[in-house]
């Protein structure tokens, strides 16, 4: 799993030597665009990846989100500056811990589970979705909580399952170690063979393009696709490799280039909460429409969908129609699913083209890349499969995974 790789960015890397790992692999599969869920931002995608479920099912809404039942904002981390103004070490305990062992529901199954149920070794190495039913102290006494994950679990040295010896990931984020910690894990198990199903999670691009835009990015895809080549060198060339695994190649959603920045709560004339971030944002209160008519016009805002007695309304410029929803990929599927959600606002927002809301702390990427919208420029993603049939949602890659590994197994 890359984050935050677009669809033309790979399309054009393969074949062209700014990839060669990705392209040996293409080379051997097919491919597809698949479409990711709504809001499309990693907490919300990577859940969606690892339950086969939208947010109705899994529960989490957004990077940030009011929590009712607490009365308190839960952050993510859409920046170090809204981490903090989220309170640092509240916010850092809900990224590492409290998504997975209080905010995703216990109706959701993740795909580690689901495994580990069927008898397989499961492993996730970096993803922030990773539940199972193993229990983990962190490798540091009294810097986080103990967890749940899968048998074999690497979470940016945080966490380890197995004494591999890698270098410290967190250290020096825009220098690639997040990445290098992760290939140092994945060389571990592929050499090994110590998983029936592996997870690999890379986020040095997904932090690269926003930043640069999604365009700029092709220096940190070679290093990326250097970490999917480390697996594939593990096993002893892609041969060997592709004898061993069937794989899915594909990110959690693409980015899109935003260039303006506005607060969204500044818009909102009713009485409510609003949690936004990167280019999707939720609103808290007890009259929908209002609230959403209070975006008719602004800019930065491209539609608000919200629940009128349990129906889906979609809002834009004043006019409600349902058939707005058809200009995006699964529009109606997504929306429906997000809005479901009983953590997700009463409203929510999708950003217009080229617009970002900006975070708790202010902070934006505008100049750079960004993600979250319903727009097919931030949902749609690559789908590779070699000895899978690549699916056509995001949602449908724990089934796939599963049936291929039961179905060798049987
Ligand atoms: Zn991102």
């Amino acid at each position: 799993m890359i984050d935050g790789l677009t669809p033309s960015l790979f399309e054009n890397a393969v074949g062209d030597g700014a990839a060669p790992a990705l392209s040996q692999l293409a080379e051997a599969g097919d491919y597809r665009r698949a479409v990711t869920t709504f809001p499309s931002l990693t907490p919300v995608c990577l859940t969606s990846i690892a339950t086969g479920a939208h947010p109705d099912v899994h529960h989490i809404p957004h990077l940030v989100w009011w929590h009712r039942e607490e009365q308190r904002i839960v952050e993510y981390g859409s920046s170090f500056g809204a981490v903090r103004a989220a309170g640092a070490r509240r916010s850092l305990r809900d990224t590492i811990v409290g998504m997975n062992r209080d905010h995703l529901s216990k109706e959701a199954e993740t795909v580690y589970e689901a495994a580990e149920h069927a008898g397989l070794t499961a492993a996730a190495v970096n993803i922030t979705c990773y539940r199972g039913s193993h229990r983990y102290q962190p490798t540091v006494p009294g810097i986080a909580p103990a967890t749940l994950g899968p048998r074999r679990f690497f979470f940016y040295n945080l966490y380890e399952s197995d004494p591999i010896g890698a270098p410290l990931s967190v250290r020096n984020r825009a220098g690639g170690s997040v990445d290098e910690y992760a290939a140092a894990a994945g060389r571990w198990l592929v050499t090994r063979d110590g998983f029936d199903l592996l997870v690999y999670y890379l986020s040095d691009l997904d932090f690269a393009s926003h930043a640069h835009g999604p365009d700029g990015v092709r220096e940190q895809l070679l290093k990326t696709d250097g970490h999917v080549g480390a697996l594939v060198d593990a096993a002893g060339g892609v041969d060997e490799f592709l004898e061993r695994y069937a794989v899915l190649v594909c990110s959690d959603h693409a980015q899109t280039n935003v260039h303006h920045a506005a607060r969204l709560e500044d818009h909102v004339q009713a009485p409510a909460i609003v949690t936004a971030s990167n280019r999707a944002g939720m609103i808290y209160t007890d009259d929908a429409r209002l609230a959403a008519a209070s975006l008719d016009g602004v800019e930065a805002v491209d539609a608000a969908f919200f629940l009128d007695e349990g129906a889906v309304v979609a809002r834009k410029d004043g006019e409600e129609d349902i058939s707005l929803l058809d200009e995006y990929p699964l529009g109606y599927e997504r929306v429906e699913a997000a809005l479901r959600n009983p953590n997700a606002g009463e409203v929510l927002v999708s950003a217009a083209a080229g617009w970002e809301f900006a975070d708790l702390a202010g902070l934006h990427h505008a100049g750079g890349g960004s993600h979250g919208s319903l727009s097919a420029g931030d949902s749609e993603v690559p789908m590779l499969g070699i000895g899978i049939e690549p699916p056509a949602r995001t949602t449908e890659v724990k089934t796939a995974l599963l049936s291929n590994l039961l179905s060798s197994v049987s």
